[in-house]
């Protein structure tokens, strides 16, 4: 069963189109990477060189809506945070055989009555169709959670809860290599 999970994840990395992350998870022990526990973001550090697979499960909503999602994390979680190159990239987590973040997709849209939320699991949540921050900020944001941050209102950046930009910061990357949510590799 862990062996499966392993191939699984090898193959959807396997499948990204960038080599930085190929290469980060051809190497070493595969088995390494594997959480038996149903940890949720895998993410290799190789000195300030940061490569963050997430993998989601979208239940609900149109192919369009959930690639929008994907996309929308992508764009704000790749780039020069602080000090770290970060590469992130979102795969279909349903063929992994371990639990993995769960998206439900409401079509409608956040509002004060049913924001865009991951649950206190970090690993499962309800995302609206039709976002209220620009860019799709929302799911951005939620990510954030997904890879074990909390909100930190009053910022203007990503993890504020009411963000209007897409500021990721070098202290968010920080924590992210350090949340006991994820699966960290270190690459020597
Ligand atoms: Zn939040």
């Amino acid at each position: 069963m862990v062996k499966q999970t392993t191939l699984a994840l090898l193959a959807l990395a396997a499948s990204i189109s960038s080599h930085q992350a190929n290469a980060s998870y051809a190497k070493g022990n595969p088995l390494t990477y594997v959480d038996p526990s149903g940890k949720v973001a895998y993410v290799n550090v190789s000195g300030n060189n940061i490569t963050i697979v997430l993998p989601i499960v979208f239940q609900g909503g149109t192919w369009d809506q959930q690639q929008a999602m994907a996309g929308a994390i992508t764009d704000a979680w790749n780039g020069q945070f602080g000090q770290y190159n970060v590469q992130t990239t979102v795969v279909n987590g349903s063929t992994l055989t371990t639990p993995v973040n769960t998206i439900q997709i409401d079509p409608g849209q956040s509002d004060a009555l049913g924001l865009s939320r991951v649950y206190g699991d970090a690993m499962s949540g309800k995302w609206f169709a039709k976002p209220t921050r620009t860019c799709g900020l929302d799911y951005a944001h939620e990510a954030g959670h997904l890879m074990g941050l909390g909100d930190h209102p009053g910022t203007n950046q990503i993890m504020d809860d009411i963000t209007t930009t897409p500021t990721v910061t070098g202290d968010d990357i920080t924590s992210i290599i350090n949340s006991p949510v994820n699966i960290i590799t270190h690459e020597h």
